[in-house]
């Protein structure tokens, strides 16, 4: 049977290695090495005071202590709660009132420097705790114990499937930031979907490269690569010039990364040696088909799109392994998760008519705290939930993203997919990044606008763009706006949010 729980999701004693700190003096643990030090943080967290459903804020960066107090939040039965260590103390203060943290866990030196976590932490009165590892343990130092004074030593505790493990909230692209607490079963459910779709075994090496502060590092990146035997490379952050050292040094295999960081990786490829990789995996953003063959080209490894989401805990479809076909611009088929493409009616429509992607599984969240009419909007009644994106199925069953509902540029009626037309513009030979959005318009209600940032050195003009676009889609498609930046608004994990580079843009005309 499955483990259902992050206690039992790998072996205590196991003696092949889980992770690898890269750096001039790497730090090898061992799965052994790696539980006995988890229970060994649990036990600290208990004693601070930490009891089942208290909220354990970690504002560290990708680190082994960040490994090691998330998985002994998870295992004391609390609720991990990964926040971005770079965020703004508003930000924080969001976060850490959102799930009335009981804990927030700071790298060394913060308490001393009065950073924004801590400042946030201490009006909130969560406890505030240093986390480091100083050459022998993860150290937890209690520097304020906030709202947990008179309340420690509590019993060590055994997790359960159903206790929510972990609260992330979602990236926040078409809107406020949602909480979504993922259960023990949710998370390990993931964990077997991503194992299973890549015959990922205790032969395989990950490079991490993406943030653990949500689901695509944490689930993909780590936790399903641990699940299944096998050992992750952790550098503090992605770095272009370190990759391809780590990753040959280290021998890594595969590595799973938004689009974003592919094509800065083909920019910065690796030196002499050629990488051995068994595959890469793309997910969080759509990866053009131009993207995909120069992936393909380079590194002679099979690519594979995945799509995925916070309320699903990461992974929904995928492309999968040769011999199975890949399909450039396809997110692929469901992975161990029911995908159905259904009407507001919550009924199927028909193979190829675009409608809403929907999904149902044991990954998939129970619903958003503190949130009742988002859940009400949620789940339809066959209980499958409405994921927001618009999309349809090819012949064969694979899924084809064509836009969020939100975000479809709505031209007096005209659906308009900016994903479609984002791909359009990005296959122009001058140009190296498009995104597109809804600008406001007298006469149709919306009309196009575009964000282009065109390849370095070339010169590119309004009208050899519409020219292009004209050739390649109907007329009505055609943007009205073009905008020239070189510099394209992203989130911390390389994510467009259309909303933002649509205001930035328009900005330029006030
Ligand atoms: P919010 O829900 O707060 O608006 P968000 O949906 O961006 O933010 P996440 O849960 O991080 O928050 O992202 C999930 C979304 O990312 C999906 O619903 C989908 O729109 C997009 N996505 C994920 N993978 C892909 C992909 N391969 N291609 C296109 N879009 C993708
Ligand atoms: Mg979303």
């Amino acid at each position: 049977m499955s483990a259902t729980t992050l206690s039992t999701s790998f072996s205590s004693g196991d003696t092949t290695t889980a992770i690898i700190i890269p750096g001039k003096q790497p730090l090898t643990i061992s799965y052994q090495n790696l539980s006995a030090e988890i229970l060994s943080f649990q036990k600290k967290l208990a004693k601070l005071g930490v009891t089942p459903e208290a909220a354990v804020s970690i504002a560290l960066p990708n680190t082994y202590e960040f490994i090691v107090a998330f998985l002994a939040s998870a295992w004391q039965r609390g609720i991990a709660a990964p926040l971005n260590a770079a965020y703004k103390q508003e930000e924080f203060e969001f976060y850490i009132d959102d799930l009335k943290s009981a804990v927030a866990l700071v790298p060394k030196g913060s308490f001393e420097k009065d950073g924004a976590a801590v400042k946030a932490a201490r009006k909130y009165k969560a406890a505030i705790a240093e986390c480091y590892w100083n050459g022998q343990e993860v150290v937890l130092d209690v520097k304020d114990e906030g709202k947990l004074k008179g309340k420690g030593n509590q019993k060590v505790e055994q997790a359960q499937p159903d206790d929510v493990a972990l609260v992330l909230h979602t990236s926040g692209t078409t809107g406020r930031p949602k909480a979504v607490p993922l259960t023990h079963k949710n998370l390990t459910r993931t964990m077997k979907n991503i194992k299973d779709t890549y015959q990922l075994s205790p032969a395989d090496r990950t490079m991490l490269v993406m943030p653990l502060f949500h689901v695509h590092g944490l689930l993909a990146g780590f936790l399903a690569p641990l699940y299944s035997g096998g050992s992750v490379i952790v550098p503090l952050k992605f770095s272009a010039s370190e990759f391809w050292d780590d990753f040959i040094t280290h021998k890594a295999n595969w590595y799973t990364a938004v689009p974003t960081i592919h094509q800065i990786l083909l920019k910065n490829p690796p030196p002499t040696t050629k990488p051995n990789i068994r595959f890469i995996r793309s997910c969080s953003s759509p990866l053009s088909p131009t993207t995909f063959h120069q992936l393909e080209e380079t590194y002679n490894a099979p690519v594979l799109e995945a799509y995925a989401m916070t309320e699903a805990a990461h992974q929904m479809t995928s492309n999968p392994l040769p011999p199975g076909k890949r399909q450039p611009g396809s997110v692929g088929i469901g992975q161990g998760v029911e995908v159905a493409i259904l009407d507001q009616e919550g009924k199927k429509v028909k193979q190829g008519s675009e409608a809403e992607i929907c999904i149902r599984g044991e990954n998939v969240t129970k619903g958003y705290l503190n949130n009742p009419e988002a859940n009400k909007s949620s789940f339809t009644k066959d209980g499958y939930f409405r994921t927001g994106d618009q999309g349809k199925l090819d012949k064969d069953g694979y899924v084809i993203i064509t836009g969020r509902i939100k975000e479809l540029i709505n031209k007096g009626g005209e659906k308009i997919s900016p994903i479609e037309l984002d791909n359009v513009l990005a296959r122009h030979p001058k140009v190296s990044e498009a995104v597109s959005f809804a600008i406001p318009d007298e006469m149709y209600g919306q009309d196009v606008g575009v964000a282009i940032v065109p390849k370095s050195g070339e010169n590119l003009g309004e009208k050899e763009l519409r020219e292009w676009v004209s050739q390649k889609v109907a007329k009505f498609k055609i943007p009205k706006k073009i905008y020239f930046t070189d510099n394209m608004p992203k989130t911390a994990t390389g994510k467009i949010q259309r909303r933002i580079v649509a205001d930035t843009m328009m900005k330029q005309d006030q």
